[in-house]
């Protein structure tokens, strides 16, 4: 099989860094992502996720949020011949490097803005480069998807971030967003926008995932979706395989285009994986699978990595 390189959308692996569990180094540790396994799946680019966990929220929202930035930045400086920041079109023109892979750090929360819009500027002086407005709570930004009965599109703050996530280069993630909110966005973003790790909820009828109409309207948007590997986004009954994910993928590329569809694991942060999917060094197994459907190899490439860097080259400075 060719070497394709994968960018992933989407790892919570970061949180078992700062809390001290793992190196992100050493695949005995066990977990489902290492710089190691990475390395040897292709992986020339990984968003990190600083998710902000319940407990914190929202007084020490900010807190944890700088707590988990600052360990991004350890974990860099800690092994700087393996990762590297990505900051901006520079270090994305050096993807994929031969020896190290390309970190992306998003924050998966709008509460780490403590309700202000200079956090914003303060996050991305800090190499936040995408941000998630929620999780699936309501916050000061917006509503998550847990809040299905409001219908609510953004507040105010909310749309002042998404213009100024757009001024200053920054991906915007809808995700965990309310459908109300997803559809406020489209309509304010200046940029495309993308879904690092959701499904097809034709698929799966899971409120983390989108309605066909959302994956047309995101793809219309030259946005992505990063499909991801969590068994309960993937299939309603029964136990879930690697195929699954393929369904997926099938399915948004038949939808939204191929062009709007990435890869999003939410490794290290979903509590079950499919069967043959298990961790990063897995994702060989899930690429043979695109070809076995048939998809060609210019189209694998898009999938695994060219959508993601299209779509960070259209956005980041
Ligand atoms: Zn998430």
């Amino acid at each position: 099989m060719e070497n394709f390189c994968i960018v992933d959308g989407h790892c919570d692996s970061l949180i078992h860094f700062v809390n001290g569990e793992r190196t992100l180094q050493d695949p005995s540790q066990g977990g489902h992502w290492d710089t190691q396994r990475a390395k040897l799946a292709g992986i020339s680019l990984q968003f990190m996720a600083a998710y902000i966990e319940e407990m914190y929220k929202p007084v020490m929202a900010t807190w944890r949020g700088l707590q988990l930035i600052e360990g991004a930045h350890r974990f860099i400086a800690d092994y700087p011949d393996q990762v590297f920041l990505v900051l901006g079109k520079q270090e994305l023109q050096q993807i994929p490097d031969p020896a190290r892979i390309g970190i992306l750090l998003s924050v998966e929360g709008g509460e780490i803005l403590g309700e202000n819009l200079f956090m914003l500027d303060i996050i991305y002086k800090l190499g936040v480069r995408a941000l998630g407005l929620t999780w699936n709570q309501r916050n000061a930004l917006a509503d998550g998807i847990g809040e299905f009965k409001t219908q609510s599109r953004l507040t105010n703050l909310g749309q002042d971030v998404v213009l100024h996530m757009n001024k200053l280069g920054m991906l915007i993630d809808v995700s965990h967003l309310n459908e109300a909110g997803f559809w406020h966005v489209l309509e304010l973003s200046k940029a495309p926008i993308a879904a690092t790790h959701s499904c097809a909820q034709a698929l799966c009828s899971h409120p983390r995932n989108l309605s066909d109409q959302q994956l047309r309207a995101l793809g219309k948007h030259k946005g992505v979706v990063g499909v991801n590997f969590y068994p309960q986004f993937l299939r309603e009954t029964s136990r879930t395989r690697r195929e699954d994910v393929v369904r997926h993928i099938c399915h948004i590329a038949e939808v939204a285009g191929v062009e709007t569809v990435g890869l999003g694991s939410d490794f290290d942060g979903i509590n079950e994986v499919p069967e043959g999917l298990e961790h990063v060094g897995d994702y060989s197994g899930l690429l043979e699978d695109l070809i076995k459907v048939g998809f060609s190899t210019r189209e694998i490439e898009q999938i695994s990595s060219q959508n993601f860097m299209r779509l960070l080259t259209d956005v980041l400075k």
